[in-house]
């Protein structure tokens, strides 16, 4: 995942992998150095003890393996009825995109989940792993809220890593029953290679995946900013296993690149042509300084009064490979291109001529509802303050609060941030293109 918090240095990677750098970390006020795997705690409800390598090439355990082979491969809908479902939410989108652009509240249509904080990475930009996985959500309490949520368009589970919960499967299909999006974007450091294929197999197929996997470059340069000497090989391993089989899975398989430094600059091109013999789109996501929402600071609300990227970048370097990421871009289909040049635009004003604009109307809170692992009702990546929570509240209490309210009121005051987990939503529901208008 693309998580991103407190300004620290990150020593150049080694040209080995052969021994295992220490690698200096400034989170907050202490220091820490990651040198070796340590027991961490996950899985939510399930917390263990599990160590870094182990889980980097764990595979499921027999009962979890019977547990999945065990259910039906489609749950619910079939092609037919996912079909009518999605003539119906054609037939509705003119009005959601009316109401959202007036800046409207209304009923949902998307979801971003984050199902637990826990995560099997210690990534040099994110504070995730460091976050209590106690009192994350039951599978039990997940899908009593989910049946009060109206159908959505899309749903969106991430973490932390979401396949350290080992009923990720369980939650999908609770999604997909409850929710019947019309698909399913799951982001993942790749690092549980079988647990993921499994998973994309034994899921309900009617529904197609999009499946985002983090690799901020190759080899030891992936893993050092990922916090595991395995990290490069298992997710190549996930990529590998799942590329071949896209068509049959029902699958979109994405890498995600978060650039946290030149280097990662510098990694752009050589990830993509390593990617070639896959297959596989490209995105480039560059890291801002602070994230509200995965940082170990809860309840924050960070104005988005400049934007600071997560270290100083060379603009000389930020152009071209900014440049280069349009091109990749212009081999996308249309919608996914403008999507695309949008955020990269977008990108390019704040870093490169200091320059932004508030969206046409934020969809936070209003198109677009996060929920977080223990319930709580966030505002967004930068305003993690909840407005409720749906384990002690109904959806439609929060939904109708005046703390909502309250905080809608900021969402539209709000100067505009580019974190690409927003900007999408808002373009999509506001059809607010205007940065890629000659694409
Ligand atoms: S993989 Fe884990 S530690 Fe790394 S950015 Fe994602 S949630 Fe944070
Ligand atoms: S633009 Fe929207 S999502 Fe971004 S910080 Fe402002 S309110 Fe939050």
């Amino acid at each position: 995942m693309t998580h991103e918090n407190t300004t620290r240095t990150i020593d150049a990677p080694p040209s080995s992998s052969d021994s295992w750098p220490t690698l200096p970390i400034i989170h907050g006020t202490s220091d820490t150095s990651v040198d070796a795997p340590e027991a961490i705690e996950v899985v939510g409800n399930q917390a263990e003890n599990l160590d870094l390598v182990d889980l980097t090439t764990a595979e499921p355990s027999e009962s979890q393996v019977s547990r999945t082979v065990q259910r039906p491969a489609t749950r619910g809908w079939g092609r037919l009825h996912y079909g009518w479902t999605a003539l119906q939410r054609a037939a509705r989108f003119p009005w959601t995109l009316y109401r959202a652009r007036q800046g409207a509240v209304m009923p949902p249509r998307l979801l971003t989940h984050t199902v637990t904080f826990g995560c099997n990475a210690r990534c040099v930009m994110c504070d995730s792993w460091q976050l209590s996985t106690t009192g994350d959500l039951s599978l039990e309490e997940i899908e009593h809220i989910y049946r009060q949520l109206p159908p959505l368009d899309a749903v969106r589970l991430t973490g932390g890593e979401p396949f350290v919960r080992t009923d990720l499967l369980e939650i999908y299909h609770a999604a997909i029953r409850h929710l019947k999006p019309l698909f399913v974007h799951i982001s993942s450091n790749g690092f549980l290679s079988q647990r993921i294929v499994n998973f994309c197999q034994e899921r309900d197929r009617t529904v197609p995946l999009e499946l985002a996997i983090s690799i901020d470059g190759v080899d030891d340069y992936h893993n050092e900013i990922r916090g595991s000497r395995s990290a490069f090989r298992s997710a190549w391993k996930t990529l590998e296993a799942l590329a071949p089989r896209r068509k049959e899975l029902n699958l979109h398989l994405t890498v995600n690149q978060t650039v946290v430094n030149d280097q990662g600059l510098q990694q752009y091109k050589l990830l993509q042509e390593r990617l070639k013999s896959l297959n596989i789109e490209h995105h480039l996501i560059v890291a801002y300084a602070e994230s509200a929402t995965y940082s170990l600071d809860r309840d924050r609300r960070i104005d988005q009064t400049e934007f600071a990227t997560f270290s100083e970048l060379t603009p000389a370097k930020v152009a071209e490979v900014l440049a280069d990421a349009e091109q990749s871009a212009s081999h996308l289909p249309w919608f996914r291109r403008r999507l695309r040049l949008n955020y990269l635009r977008g990108v390019a004003d704040r870093i490169l001529h200091n320059r932004s604009s508030r969206p046409k109307a934020c969809q936070a809170l209003h198109a677009h509802l996060r929920l977080f692992p223990n319930g709580d009702v966030p505002v967004c990546q930068f305003n993690s303050q909840a407005v409720g929570n749906l384990r002690h509240q109904s959806f439609a209490e929060v939904w109708a609060s005046a703390t909502a309210a309250d905080q809608r009121r900021w969402v539209r005051a709000c100067a505009g941030c580019w974190a690409e987990c927003e900007v999408a939503p808002n373009t999509i529901y506001t059809l607010d293109f205007h940065r890629s208008a000659n694409a």
